[in-house]
């Protein structure tokens, strides 16, 4: 992309698609008709509030329906359009394919900003969105089932569900007809922590081959790297939160949309989340400087970049400013794609968001079985593999004539539970998926990690339409 035209979202993944099909030799109708979104729903959310009434406009955006559901998160934001919610649909659907996830990719957005209304007024907004999508087919446990996305959570899920189930008392599935809820109401162990723990195990991923981390001078020891972020909602909360605790991770920086943190010893982020959960706010914190230039987060030294709170912060104007050597995409289309193509030249490594990310709609996957299957992971062969493993180390003891120390046995005799069975389904795919790309790149000769990434996903994509048969390309 050339010239003063500032691409758009769209544009932008788009532009990483035709690459990667051009490296595929992929055909142009074929690529065509898979980028191309499939449905978009626009809505009008008309409510009385303070003897006013207010409209906010909605989208879902369907980008494909190759699999059934359709699966994406629902975003409210004063900012959103339909050409952003479209470029997070179309995210979704390279996303499932890259981690092979057997889903469709949707998006849905409301344009609102959250924070100036009270949790009665959106309890009711949520509420007839829902039903104006539910109403129209996008939004079903069959056919399209949101997830959180920014400035949605648990709280919308439930609402969500809510009027979904009103609408459908009968419909012994209606927990599946969203993601990300609560424990109480359908939701799934380690969900609220999936993104950002899927971000860590892709850094993690990243340093244990030696071919990339020598190219871009990284430490295997991931806390010999210094890491900055940007963004401390719920993926970067929680990617801080792993970093910090699984990995003694020297997080120098992070940033929020009113300036940022600064440590150059590491943030403790124990001490901030405490402080960030009581304050809702960074000013303040005795562990690190406040800097109140939000934008300039991203232009620190650092081994590490991770950008994990919105699109297109690494663009054009900014690209030679940045200094690190490899860019972690938790958020959603965070480096345009002139600015990727810059990077790539410099030798900085960008691990893209479709796979990065993806830690969340896997394990919304795994809620959706949870909820469609009626049976918590773990609930039947706990026990069972508990007993049997008990008497494992019966025998062992009566053969050697002696006994297993108590820490070791309890260790080995702990059934899975929820929580394990989900990270490390977690830790599986996200591994299996990393090894597909670095073979892709490997196959493909020179490409970005990125573009080795969009290939799996085309690659699946045009095996559907084949084995449909294109003609009925739909
Ligand atoms: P969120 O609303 O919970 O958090 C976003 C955070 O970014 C907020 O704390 C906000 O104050 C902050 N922010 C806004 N503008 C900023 C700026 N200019 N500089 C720094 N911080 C700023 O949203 P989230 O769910 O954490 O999503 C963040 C990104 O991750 C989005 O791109 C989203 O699409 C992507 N994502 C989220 C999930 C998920 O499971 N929630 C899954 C995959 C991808």
């Amino acid at each position: 992309m050339k010239n003063n035209h500032i691409p758009t979202f769209k544009e932008n993944v788009d532009a990483f698609v035709l690459k990667a099909s051009k490296a595929l030799k992929l055909s142009d109708d074929l690529i065509d008709h898979i980028r191309t979104t499939h449905s978009v729903l626009q809505v009008n959310v008309g409510i009385k509030i303070k003897n006013k009434i207010e409209n906010f406009t909605g989208w879902r955006a369907v980008h494909s329906e190759h699999r059934l559901p359709s699966k994406g998160g629902i975003r409210y934001s004063a900012d959103v359009n339909q050409d952003e919610t479209e470029a997070l649909a179309a995210l979704m659907t390279y996303k499932c394919a890259v981690v092979d996830i057997p889903f469709g990719g949707s998006k849905g957005s409301l344009k609102i900003d959250p924070k100036k209304y009270s949790e009665q007024e959106l309890k009711s907004i949520t509420h007839i969105y829902a039903e104006k999508l539910i109403k129209k087919g996008f939004l079903s446990p069959a056919i399209n089932v949101p997830a959180p996305d920014v400035g949605t959570g648990e709280r919308e899920m439930v609402w969500i569900m809510d009027a979904y189930k009103n609408l459908f008392p009968n419909d012994i599935n209606y927990l599946a007809c969203v993601t990300g809820k609560p424990i109480a109401y359908g939701g799934i162990r380690g969900r609220a922590q999936a993104t950002g723990r899927g971000v860590e195990e892709s850094i993690r991923e990243y340093l244990r081959h030696e071919q990339l981390y020598k190219r871009t001078k990284l430490n295997p020891n991931l806390s010999k790297n210094t890491i900055v972020i940007q963004g401390f909602g719920k993926v970067g909360k929680s990617l801080a939160e792993e970093l910090f605790t699984r990995d003694h991770a020297k997080i120098i920086a992070i940033g929020e949309y009113n300036g940022y943190l600064y440590n150059e010893k590491g943030i403790d982020i124990a001490l901030l989340l405490k402080h960030f959960d009581k304050t809702k706010n960074f000013k303040n914190f005795k562990g690190a400087k406040f800097i109140e230039k939000p934008a300039d987060v991203l232009t620190i030294a650092c081994d590490i970049l991770i950008p994990a709170a919105m699109e297109s912060v690494i663009n054009r104007a900014n690209v030679n400013e940045i200094k690190t050597k490899l860019i972690v995409e938790a958020a959603n289309g965070p480096v345009t794609y002139n600015a990727d193509e810059i990077l790539h030249k410099k030798g900085i490594d960008v691990l893209p968001d479709i796979y990065v990310n993806s830690g969340g709609v896997v394990v919304s996957y795994f809620e959706w079985v949870k909820n469609i299957t009626h049976v918590r992971f773990g609930r039947l062969q706990r026990r069972y593999e508990e007993n049997k493993m008990n008497e494992l180390i019966q025998v062992i003891e009566d053969a050697t004539g002696r006994s297993i120390p108590e820490k070791y046995k309890n260790n080995v005799i702990h059934g899975a539970q929820e929580i394990d069975l989900v990270n490390s389904g977690l830790e599986d795919v996200m591994r299996e998926t990393f090894k597909e790309i670095l073979k892709n790149m490997k196959n493909l000769k020179k490409v970005s990690l990125r573009t080795a990434a969009y290939a799996i996903a085309l690659n699946k994509l045009k095996q559907y339409h084949k084995d449909m048969g294109v003609s009925n390309a739909h």
